[in-house]
């Protein structure tokens, strides 16, 4: 369905878990308090608000998490979303720790594509980063996963490696991003920086600007740019000759999306929120554990009414404007 400026709502993400198995310092650093498995949806539940959300046009479906792979069922989850009608496609973002586990699983179950997380192919700053030291593990399933049928794609946040790496004593090069480019010249795989957002504990990490990004690009590499569609995101896609893959920039703070934007995202605990930047968004869980008779009327219109009153565009760039106070492993990114 259109939202009030027009758009075409017909995406929805969903954050599985508020669980994970990486400590990223920008989403879930260590001592993070868990939600009671009580208070997160039964993957039921969920299948249920994407029916309804499917009978008003959301085709599209985003499994995230906190880490969805470590929630059990995951897999026969992405099954009973891909059997809803309406639902043309189910995709999945990782940090790839349990692809080896599961990628069969995935792939039988139907999943459209698979993007894997990895900020940065230094092992030391990944484990500082990350507070695991698993890079070579998510390297090695994603070696074996290039030789699946299946679209890939990786997402680094984009922040100064070479800062980050100097706070650790660790020497990261200036240029490290060119190795996570590197990916994309002999493998099918699109890497996607997306510029950190002031969310949650991102707040406490500075952004690298993709007009900068791009600038500094073009003059290491011959960028043109690409028009094909890669998937249902914002990403600016540019090929570099020569290589399989495509670099996208995701570009959230400069260069805001928000007139295309098509998305809604719930949360593990059932709140349908509308914009990343606000808390704007309505509580679907009490609706759908009130027992109401008229339940399902109920969540049609409190879906329409969210989507109606999805803001216009966020305010990232004040910060004082920013209401939303979920950190961003409940959002799923
Ligand atoms: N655990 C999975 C993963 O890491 O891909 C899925 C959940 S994670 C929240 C989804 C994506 O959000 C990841 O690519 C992560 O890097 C990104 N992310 C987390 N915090 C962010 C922030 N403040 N700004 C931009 N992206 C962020
Ligand atoms: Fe976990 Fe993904 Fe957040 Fe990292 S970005 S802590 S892997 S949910």
């Amino acid at each position: 369905m259109k939202d009030s400026l027009n758009r075409e709502i017909d995406y929805m993400r969903i954050s599985i878990t508020d669980r994970c198995n990486l400590r990223c310092q920008y989403c879930m650093p260590q001592g993070i308090k868990q939600t009671m498995m009580s208070d997160i949806l039964t993957f039921e539940e969920m299948a249920h608000i994407v029916s309804i959300g499917a009978k008003l046009g959301i085709k599209k479906i985003k499994v995230t998490g906190g880490e969805p792979l470590v929630r059990l069922g995951c897999c026969d989850f992405i099954k009973m979303l891909k059997n809803i009608e309406g639902i043309e496609q189910v995709t999945i973002t990782t940090n790839g720790v349990l692809l080896d586990r599961y990628m069969d699983d995935l792939i039988t179950a139907g999943v459209d594509s698979i993007n894997v997380s990895i900020d940065t192919l230094n092992r030391e700053l990944y484990q500082k980063l990350t507070g695991f030291d698993k890079l070579d593990e998510v390297l090695q399933s994603l070696k074996i996963l290039t030789n699946y049928d299946i679209p890939v794609k990786i997402n680094a946040v984009s922040i100064d490696l070479h800062e980050y790496g100097m706070r650790y004593g660790i020497d990261v090069l200036k240029t490290d991003y060119q190795n996570l480019i590197e990916l994309a010249h002999y493998n099918k795989i699109d890497v996607r920086f997306i510029e950190m957002m002031p969310i949650g504990y991102g707040k406490n990490f500075e952004t690298i600007n993709h007009q900068d990004f791009l600038q500094q690009l073009k003059k290491d590499y011959v960028l043109q740019e690409d028009s094909t569609i890669h998937g249902n995101g914002p990403a600016v896609y540019y090929k570099i000759d020569g290589y399989e893959g495509s670099i996208g920039l995701i570009s959230a703070i400069h260069g805001k999306f928000c007139d295309s934007c098509n998305r809604i995202r719930l949360t593990s605990q059932g709140y349908l929120k509308t914009c990343l930047c606000f808390n704007d968004g309505v509580d679907l869980r009490t609706i759908l554990r009130s027992g109401a008779h008229n339940r399902d009327e109920l969540l049609e219109e409190a879906i329409k009414k969210a989507i109606v009153h999805k803001p216009n565009a966020h305010r990232f760039e004040n910060k004082e404007d920013i209401s939303e106070d979920k950190n961003m492993y409940m959002i799923g990114g």
